[in-house]
Protein backbone atom coordinates (compact mmCIF):
# COMPACT_ATOMS: atom_id res chain seq x y z
CA UNK A 1 0.00 0.00 0.00
CA UNK A 2 1.27 3.32 -0.93
CA UNK A 3 2.69 5.89 1.67
CA UNK A 4 1.64 9.64 1.10
CA UNK A 5 3.84 12.46 2.58
CA UNK A 6 0.90 14.36 3.72
CA UNK A 7 -3.27 13.17 3.62
CA UNK A 8 -4.93 16.42 3.75
CA UNK A 9 -8.44 15.62 5.55
CA UNK A 10 -11.46 17.83 3.77
CA UNK A 11 -11.12 19.88 0.50
CA UNK A 12 -12.85 22.94 1.76
CA UNK A 13 -10.58 26.41 1.36
CA UNK A 14 -8.05 25.12 3.89
CA UNK A 15 -7.55 21.71 2.47
CA UNK A 16 -7.27 22.75 -0.91
CA UNK A 17 -4.92 25.50 0.01
CA UNK A 18 -3.15 23.04 1.63
CA UNK A 19 -2.82 20.59 -1.11
CA UNK A 20 -2.03 23.06 -3.86
CA UNK A 21 0.82 24.21 -1.83
CA UNK A 22 2.43 20.78 -0.33
CA UNK A 23 1.44 19.40 -3.87
CA UNK A 24 3.63 22.35 -5.81
CA UNK A 25 6.55 21.78 -3.30
CA UNK A 26 6.78 18.17 -4.80
CA UNK A 27 5.37 16.16 -2.17
CA UNK A 28 3.02 12.97 -2.72
CA UNK A 29 -0.37 14.06 -1.49
CA UNK A 30 -3.55 13.00 -0.86
CA UNK A 31 -6.81 14.63 -0.23
CA UNK A 32 -9.72 13.07 1.07
CA UNK A 33 -13.37 14.56 0.73
CA UNK A 34 -16.62 13.71 2.27
CA UNK A 35 -18.75 15.04 -0.54
CA UNK A 36 -18.44 15.25 -4.57
CA UNK A 37 -17.66 18.90 -6.08
CA UNK A 38 -18.84 21.04 -6.29
CA UNK A 39 -20.59 20.97 -2.89
CA UNK A 40 -22.86 23.69 -1.17
CA UNK A 41 -21.32 24.98 1.94
CA UNK A 42 -23.83 27.25 4.16
CA UNK A 43 -21.63 30.30 3.63
CA UNK A 44 -22.31 33.76 2.81
CA UNK A 45 -19.35 34.15 0.65
CA UNK A 46 -17.72 37.22 1.77
CA UNK A 47 -14.26 37.85 1.34
CA UNK A 48 -12.82 40.63 2.88
CA UNK A 49 -10.32 42.49 1.06
CA UNK A 50 -7.39 41.58 2.95
CA UNK A 51 -7.64 38.11 1.07
CA UNK A 52 -5.84 39.96 -1.73
CA UNK A 53 -2.66 40.23 0.12
CA UNK A 54 -2.55 35.97 0.78
CA UNK A 55 -3.72 34.72 -1.79
CA UNK A 56 -1.21 32.99 -4.32
CA UNK A 57 -4.47 32.15 -7.37
CA UNK A 58 -6.11 34.54 -9.24
CA UNK A 59 -10.06 34.24 -7.82
CA UNK A 60 -11.29 37.70 -10.59
CA UNK A 61 -13.14 34.88 -12.81
CA UNK A 62 -15.22 33.53 -9.74
CA UNK A 63 -15.70 36.79 -7.96
CA UNK A 64 -19.37 38.03 -8.14
CA UNK A 65 -19.21 41.27 -7.39
CA UNK A 66 -16.85 43.46 -5.23
CA UNK A 67 -18.64 45.95 -2.48
CA UNK A 68 -17.24 49.29 -1.41
CA UNK A 69 -19.55 49.20 2.09
CA UNK A 70 -22.82 48.27 3.84
CA UNK A 71 -26.26 49.35 4.63
CA UNK A 72 -26.61 48.74 8.37
CA UNK A 73 -30.14 48.57 9.76
CA UNK A 74 -31.23 48.16 13.08
CA UNK A 75 -34.62 45.83 13.87
CA UNK A 76 -34.77 46.39 10.40
CA UNK A 77 -36.69 49.54 10.91
CA UNK A 78 -33.29 52.16 10.49
CA UNK A 79 -31.09 52.27 8.31
CA UNK A 80 -28.26 53.92 7.05
CA UNK A 81 -25.72 53.40 3.66
CA UNK A 82 -22.35 54.10 4.92
CA UNK A 83 -19.91 53.42 1.38
CA UNK A 84 -16.18 54.33 1.51
CA UNK A 85 -14.66 55.51 -1.93
CA UNK A 86 -12.31 52.17 -1.89
CA UNK A 87 -13.81 47.76 -1.97
CA UNK A 88 -13.87 46.63 1.45
CA UNK A 89 -14.79 43.24 0.12
CA UNK A 90 -15.66 40.39 -2.90
CA UNK A 91 -18.89 38.39 -2.70
CA UNK A 92 -18.31 34.48 -4.71
CA UNK A 93 -20.28 31.47 -4.69
CA UNK A 94 -18.66 29.06 -2.19
CA UNK A 95 -19.16 26.29 -4.95
CA UNK A 96 -17.21 28.26 -7.81
CA UNK A 97 -14.90 29.12 -4.74
CA UNK A 98 -13.95 25.75 -3.85
CA UNK A 99 -14.37 23.51 -6.93
CA UNK A 100 -11.60 26.47 -8.28
CA UNK A 101 -9.49 25.62 -5.72
CA UNK A 102 -9.43 22.16 -5.20
CA UNK A 103 -8.95 22.07 -9.14
CA UNK A 104 -6.31 24.01 -8.92
CA UNK A 105 -4.85 21.76 -6.28
CA UNK A 106 -5.46 18.37 -8.40
CA UNK A 107 -3.87 20.24 -11.11
CA UNK A 108 -0.70 20.56 -9.04
CA UNK A 109 -0.31 16.82 -8.35
CA UNK A 110 -2.92 16.54 -5.49
CA UNK A 111 -4.74 13.27 -5.70
CA UNK A 112 -7.98 13.78 -4.91
CA UNK A 113 -10.93 11.14 -3.14
CA UNK A 114 -13.91 12.55 -2.90
CA UNK A 115 -17.20 10.70 -1.41
CA UNK A 116 -14.38 9.34 1.27
CA UNK A 117 -15.69 10.44 4.83
CA UNK A 118 -12.55 9.83 6.80
CA UNK A 119 -13.79 7.94 10.84
CA UNK A 120 -10.51 7.99 12.22
CA UNK A 121 -6.73 8.79 12.52
CA UNK A 122 -4.16 6.85 14.29
CA UNK A 123 -0.41 6.91 15.12
CA UNK A 124 1.36 3.74 12.84
CA UNK A 125 4.45 2.51 12.75
CA UNK A 126 5.83 4.74 10.38
CA UNK A 127 3.45 7.82 10.78
CA UNK A 128 -0.39 7.90 10.52
CA UNK A 129 -3.76 5.94 9.46
CA UNK A 130 -5.99 7.95 8.35
CA UNK A 131 -9.44 5.55 8.25
CA UNK A 132 -12.00 5.77 6.00
CA UNK A 133 -15.43 3.36 5.92
CA UNK A 134 -13.15 0.32 4.40
CA UNK A 135 -9.82 1.77 3.53
CA UNK A 136 -6.71 2.46 5.20
CA UNK A 137 -4.28 5.38 4.18
CA UNK A 138 -0.71 5.89 5.26
CA UNK A 139 1.31 9.22 5.37
CA UNK A 140 3.74 10.56 7.63
CA UNK A 141 1.90 13.96 8.19
CA UNK A 142 -2.04 14.40 8.76
CA UNK A 143 -3.48 18.27 7.82
CA UNK A 144 -7.15 18.93 9.37
CA UNK A 145 -8.53 20.86 7.09
CA UNK A 146 -12.08 19.21 7.89
CA UNK A 147 -14.43 21.59 8.99
CA UNK A 148 -16.03 22.62 12.09
CA UNK A 149 -17.70 18.87 12.17
CA UNK A 150 -14.62 17.28 11.62
CA UNK A 151 -13.23 14.51 13.32
CA UNK A 152 -9.19 15.23 12.61
CA UNK A 153 -9.65 17.57 15.84
CA UNK A 154 -10.27 14.43 18.07
CA UNK A 155 -7.12 13.27 17.78
CA UNK A 156 -5.56 16.52 18.99
CA UNK A 157 -8.00 17.61 21.42
CA UNK A 158 -10.41 14.78 22.23
CA UNK A 159 -11.87 16.47 24.79
CA UNK A 160 -11.87 20.32 24.15
CA UNK A 161 -14.66 22.24 24.37
CA UNK A 162 -16.14 25.10 21.67
CA UNK A 163 -18.13 28.29 21.25
CA UNK A 164 -20.64 28.04 18.60
CA UNK A 165 -22.48 30.15 16.51
CA UNK A 166 -25.54 28.82 15.17
CA UNK A 167 -26.55 30.41 11.64
CA UNK A 168 -28.80 29.64 9.00
CA UNK A 169 -28.05 30.57 5.58
CA UNK A 170 -30.12 30.18 1.80
CA UNK A 171 -29.51 31.40 -1.45
CA UNK A 172 -32.30 33.44 -2.98
CA UNK A 173 -32.52 34.07 -6.85
CA UNK A 174 -33.12 37.83 -7.10
CA UNK A 175 -33.85 39.64 -10.33
CA UNK A 176 -31.01 41.74 -12.30
CA UNK A 177 -32.79 45.36 -11.27
CA UNK A 178 -32.97 44.03 -7.65
CA UNK A 179 -29.18 42.91 -7.39
CA UNK A 180 -27.85 45.63 -9.65
CA UNK A 181 -29.27 47.99 -6.87
CA UNK A 182 -27.70 45.56 -3.96
CA UNK A 183 -24.48 44.81 -5.68
CA UNK A 184 -22.28 47.54 -3.84
CA UNK A 185 -23.05 47.00 -0.64
CA UNK A 186 -23.79 44.17 2.17
CA UNK A 187 -26.82 44.69 4.18
CA UNK A 188 -26.24 43.67 7.89
CA UNK A 189 -28.56 44.18 10.43
CA UNK A 190 -27.74 44.31 14.09
CA UNK A 191 -30.88 44.41 16.91
CA UNK A 192 -32.92 41.22 14.80
CA UNK A 193 -30.95 38.59 16.58
CA UNK A 194 -29.92 38.53 20.09
CA UNK A 195 -26.10 38.31 20.34
CA UNK A 196 -25.40 38.52 16.48
CA UNK A 197 -26.71 39.72 13.15
CA UNK A 198 -28.61 39.08 9.90
CA UNK A 199 -26.85 39.76 6.49
CA UNK A 200 -28.07 40.14 2.80
CA UNK A 201 -24.76 39.43 0.25
CA UNK A 202 -25.02 40.17 -3.29
CA UNK A 203 -24.19 37.58 -6.01
CA UNK A 204 -24.59 36.73 -9.54
CA UNK A 205 -28.52 35.47 -9.84
CA UNK A 206 -28.58 36.03 -5.81
CA UNK A 207 -28.98 37.61 -2.42
CA UNK A 208 -26.80 35.35 -0.01
CA UNK A 209 -29.38 36.00 3.18
CA UNK A 210 -28.60 34.56 6.47
CA UNK A 211 -28.41 35.14 10.58
CA UNK A 212 -25.66 34.13 13.02
CA UNK A 213 -25.89 34.59 16.92
CA UNK A 214 -24.40 32.47 19.90
CA UNK A 215 -25.80 28.98 20.71
CA UNK A 216 -27.86 28.85 23.50
CA UNK A 217 -28.79 32.41 23.12
CA UNK A 218 -29.79 31.80 19.59
CA UNK A 219 -33.23 30.05 20.59
CA UNK A 220 -35.33 28.93 17.19
CA UNK A 221 -32.93 30.34 14.71
CA UNK A 222 -35.24 29.87 11.97
CA UNK A 223 -38.16 32.10 13.40
CA UNK A 224 -35.13 34.57 13.65
CA UNK A 225 -34.75 34.00 9.86
CA UNK A 226 -38.59 33.97 8.78
CA UNK A 227 -38.84 37.24 10.72
CA UNK A 228 -35.01 38.60 8.77
CA UNK A 229 -36.92 37.56 5.57
CA UNK A 230 -40.43 38.96 5.89
CA UNK A 231 -38.97 42.36 7.02
CA UNK A 232 -36.35 42.26 4.30
CA UNK A 233 -38.38 45.16 1.46
CA UNK A 234 -37.36 43.29 -1.55
CA UNK A 235 -37.38 39.58 -0.21
CA UNK A 236 -40.41 39.71 2.28
CA UNK A 237 -42.60 37.89 -0.16
CA UNK A 238 -40.10 35.13 -1.09
CA UNK A 239 -41.43 31.53 -0.25
CA UNK A 240 -40.17 28.52 -1.07
CA UNK A 241 -36.38 28.84 -0.48
CA UNK A 242 -34.03 26.24 0.65
CA UNK A 243 -32.30 27.08 3.76
CA UNK A 244 -29.86 25.38 5.53
CA UNK A 245 -28.70 25.61 9.46
CA UNK A 246 -24.94 24.97 9.95
CA UNK A 247 -22.44 25.81 13.12
CA UNK A 248 -19.80 28.07 13.14
CA UNK A 249 -16.40 27.10 15.61
CA UNK A 250 -15.54 31.07 16.59
CA UNK A 251 -12.37 31.33 18.74
CA UNK A 252 -12.36 31.88 22.36
CA UNK A 253 -10.05 30.32 23.99
CA UNK A 254 -5.77 29.44 22.84
CA UNK A 255 -6.08 25.80 21.55
CA UNK A 256 -3.45 23.59 20.67
CA UNK A 257 -3.38 23.06 17.32
CA UNK A 258 -0.77 20.46 16.20
CA UNK A 259 0.51 17.08 17.83
CA UNK A 260 3.27 14.82 16.80
CA UNK A 261 2.60 15.03 12.66
CA UNK A 262 -1.13 16.13 12.71
CA UNK A 263 -1.96 19.79 12.48
CA UNK A 264 -5.40 21.33 12.47
CA UNK A 265 -6.45 24.29 9.91
CA UNK A 266 -9.32 26.67 9.07
CA UNK A 267 -12.51 25.85 11.43
CA UNK A 268 -11.38 22.21 12.22
CA UNK A 269 -9.09 24.67 14.94
CA UNK A 270 -11.85 27.08 15.02
CA UNK A 271 -10.16 29.83 13.21
CA UNK A 272 -12.79 32.20 13.09
CA UNK A 273 -13.08 35.50 13.75
CA UNK A 274 -15.63 35.83 16.73
CA UNK A 275 -16.61 39.34 15.97
CA UNK A 276 -17.96 38.84 11.77
CA UNK A 277 -17.61 35.10 12.17
CA UNK A 278 -15.72 35.37 9.17
CA UNK A 279 -13.62 32.02 8.43
CA UNK A 280 -12.20 31.86 4.57
CA UNK A 281 -9.34 34.32 5.30
CA UNK A 282 -8.44 32.52 8.13
CA UNK A 283 -8.87 28.70 6.68
CA UNK A 284 -6.45 29.81 3.72
CA UNK A 285 -4.00 31.65 5.83
CA UNK A 286 -3.19 28.98 8.25
CA UNK A 287 -3.36 26.06 5.42
CA UNK A 288 -1.04 28.31 3.77
CA UNK A 289 1.75 28.37 7.10
CA UNK A 290 0.46 24.81 7.98
CA UNK A 291 1.84 23.56 4.89
CA UNK A 292 5.05 25.64 4.51
CA UNK A 293 5.94 24.37 8.01
CA UNK A 294 5.25 20.52 7.27
CA UNK A 295 7.45 21.42 4.18
CA UNK A 296 10.44 22.49 6.58
CA UNK A 297 9.85 19.61 8.76
CA UNK A 298 9.66 16.68 5.58
CA UNK A 299 12.92 18.98 4.68
CA UNK A 300 14.70 18.64 7.90
CA UNK A 301 13.48 15.35 9.01
CA UNK A 302 12.06 16.28 12.17
CA UNK A 303 8.47 15.98 13.40
CA UNK A 304 8.09 19.10 14.85
CA UNK A 305 5.30 20.98 14.48
CA UNK A 306 5.40 23.91 17.33
CA UNK A 307 6.40 26.45 14.39
CA UNK A 308 2.96 26.31 13.67
CA UNK A 309 1.27 26.48 17.30
CA UNK A 310 3.78 29.70 17.39
CA UNK A 311 2.36 31.41 14.08
CA UNK A 312 -1.39 30.88 15.25
CA UNK A 313 -0.50 32.02 18.94
CA UNK A 314 1.38 35.62 17.25
CA UNK A 315 -1.01 36.38 14.58
CA UNK A 316 -4.57 35.22 14.72
CA UNK A 317 -5.02 34.73 18.67
CA UNK A 318 -3.89 38.54 19.77
CA UNK A 319 -6.57 39.45 16.46
CA UNK A 320 -9.07 37.14 17.78
CA UNK A 321 -8.98 38.64 21.43
CA UNK A 322 -9.45 41.79 20.33
CA UNK A 323 -12.21 41.35 17.89
CA UNK A 324 -13.93 39.22 20.56
CA UNK A 325 -13.50 42.76 23.11
CA UNK A 326 -15.37 44.34 19.93
CA UNK A 327 -18.31 41.59 19.96
CA UNK A 328 -18.68 41.67 23.82
CA UNK A 329 -19.86 45.06 23.06
CA UNK A 330 -21.23 45.38 20.24
CA UNK A 331 -23.60 41.75 20.42
CA UNK A 332 -24.87 43.10 24.18
CA UNK A 333 -25.57 46.58 23.03
CA UNK A 334 -26.60 46.44 19.80
CA UNK A 335 -28.66 49.95 19.78
CA UNK A 336 -26.18 51.76 21.11
CA UNK A 337 -23.47 50.37 18.38
CA UNK A 338 -26.08 51.32 15.62
CA UNK A 339 -26.14 54.73 16.63
CA UNK A 340 -22.66 55.16 17.15
CA UNK A 341 -21.68 53.62 13.60
CA UNK A 342 -24.00 55.61 12.00
CA UNK A 343 -23.53 58.88 13.49
CA UNK A 344 -19.97 58.51 13.55
CA UNK A 345 -19.03 57.23 10.23
CA UNK A 346 -15.53 57.70 10.24
CA UNK A 347 -15.74 54.64 13.08
CA UNK A 348 -16.95 51.94 9.77
CA UNK A 349 -14.41 53.47 7.60
CA UNK A 350 -11.73 52.33 10.59
CA UNK A 351 -13.28 48.74 10.24
CA UNK A 352 -13.18 48.45 6.69
CA UNK A 353 -9.38 49.29 7.23
CA UNK A 354 -9.31 45.82 8.85
CA UNK A 355 -11.14 44.08 6.25
CA UNK A 356 -8.75 45.75 3.59
CA UNK A 357 -5.82 44.30 6.00
CA UNK A 358 -4.71 48.04 6.45
CA UNK A 359 -5.63 47.95 9.95
CA UNK A 360 -5.75 45.17 12.54
CA UNK A 361 -8.46 44.57 15.21
CA UNK A 362 -5.83 45.38 17.82
CA UNK A 363 -5.96 49.33 16.57
CA UNK A 364 -9.52 48.96 15.92
CA UNK A 365 -10.04 48.41 19.43
CA UNK A 366 -7.55 51.03 20.95
CA UNK A 367 -9.12 53.47 18.05
CA UNK A 368 -12.74 52.75 19.76
CA UNK A 369 -11.14 53.12 23.19
CA UNK A 370 -9.54 56.70 22.43
CA UNK A 371 -12.76 58.01 21.10
CA UNK A 372 -14.56 56.87 23.98
CA UNK A 373 -15.77 60.02 25.84
CA UNK A 374 -17.36 61.28 22.29
CA UNK A 375 -18.54 58.19 21.71
CA UNK A 376 -20.69 58.05 24.92
CA UNK A 377 -21.84 61.47 24.04
CA UNK A 378 -23.21 60.58 20.80
CA UNK A 379 -25.16 57.78 22.31
CA UNK A 380 -26.91 59.83 24.87
CA UNK A 381 -27.51 62.28 22.37
CA UNK A 382 -28.99 59.90 19.98
CA UNK A 383 -31.08 58.09 23.00
CA UNK A 384 -32.51 61.68 23.53
CA UNK A 385 -33.60 61.73 20.38
CA UNK A 386 -35.14 59.06 19.73
CA UNK A 387 -37.24 59.54 23.27
CA UNK A 388 -38.47 62.62 21.45
CA UNK A 389 -39.36 60.81 17.77
C1 LIG B 1 -23.88 30.52 7.42
C2 LIG B 1 -22.41 30.82 7.38
C3 LIG B 1 -21.98 32.01 6.79
C4 LIG B 1 -20.60 32.28 6.71
N1 LIG B 1 -20.19 33.40 6.06
C5 LIG B 1 -18.88 33.65 5.91
C6 LIG B 1 -18.44 34.75 5.13
O1 LIG B 1 -19.22 35.49 4.56
N2 LIG B 1 -17.09 34.96 5.03
C7 LIG B 1 -16.18 34.15 5.65
O2 LIG B 1 -14.98 34.39 5.54
N3 LIG B 1 -16.58 33.07 6.37
C8 LIG B 1 -17.89 32.80 6.51
N4 LIG B 1 -18.30 31.69 7.20
C9 LIG B 1 -17.28 30.78 7.75
C10 LIG B 1 -16.68 29.92 6.62
O3 LIG B 1 -17.72 29.28 5.91
C11 LIG B 1 -15.72 28.88 7.19
O4 LIG B 1 -14.88 29.51 8.13
C12 LIG B 1 -14.89 28.23 6.10
O5 LIG B 1 -15.70 27.45 5.26
C13 LIG B 1 -13.78 27.37 6.69
O6 LIG B 1 -13.12 26.66 5.66
P1 LIG B 1 -12.49 25.21 5.96
O7 LIG B 1 -11.81 24.80 4.73
O8 LIG B 1 -11.76 25.25 7.25
O9 LIG B 1 -13.77 24.29 6.26
P2 LIG B 1 -14.98 23.89 5.29
O10 LIG B 1 -15.22 24.93 4.30
O11 LIG B 1 -16.09 23.51 6.20
O12 LIG B 1 -14.45 22.62 4.53
C14 LIG B 1 -14.31 21.39 5.21
C15 LIG B 1 -14.39 20.27 4.19
O13 LIG B 1 -14.12 19.04 4.85
C16 LIG B 1 -15.06 18.07 4.43
N5 LIG B 1 -15.20 17.09 5.53
C17 LIG B 1 -15.83 17.25 6.71
N6 LIG B 1 -15.70 16.16 7.47
C18 LIG B 1 -14.95 15.28 6.75
C19 LIG B 1 -14.48 13.97 6.99
N7 LIG B 1 -14.74 13.32 8.13
N8 LIG B 1 -13.75 13.37 6.02
C20 LIG B 1 -13.46 14.00 4.86
N9 LIG B 1 -13.91 15.25 4.58
C21 LIG B 1 -14.62 15.89 5.52
C22 LIG B 1 -16.32 18.86 4.16
O14 LIG B 1 -17.18 18.16 3.27
C23 LIG B 1 -15.75 20.13 3.54
O15 LIG B 1 -15.61 20.02 2.14
C24 LIG B 1 -19.65 31.38 7.29
C25 LIG B 1 -20.09 30.20 7.90
C26 LIG B 1 -21.46 29.92 7.92
C27 LIG B 1 -21.91 28.62 8.54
Amino acid sequence: MSTYDVIVVGGGPAGATAAYRLATAGLGVLILEKEKFPRYKPCGGGLSLKIDRILELDIKKIVDTTVNGAYFSYGQKEGTYILSDRPVAHMVMRDNLDFYLISEAVRAGATLLTERGVKGVSHGKSGYEVYTGNQVFNCRYVVGADGVNGIVRKFIRPNAGRTIVASIEAEIPADNQLLEKHSNYVHIDFGIIPYGYAWAFPKKGFLSVGIAGFKGVLKKPKDYFDKFIKGHPALGDINGYKYRGYPIPIFRNPQNMTKGGVILTGDAGNLVDPFFGEGIYYAIRSAQIASSVVCENIRKGSPDLSAYDKFVSEEFYPEFRAAQKVSQFVYACPRIWYDILTERTELAEKYFNVLRGESKYGIFLKELKAMGGSLVKTAIKKSILRLFW
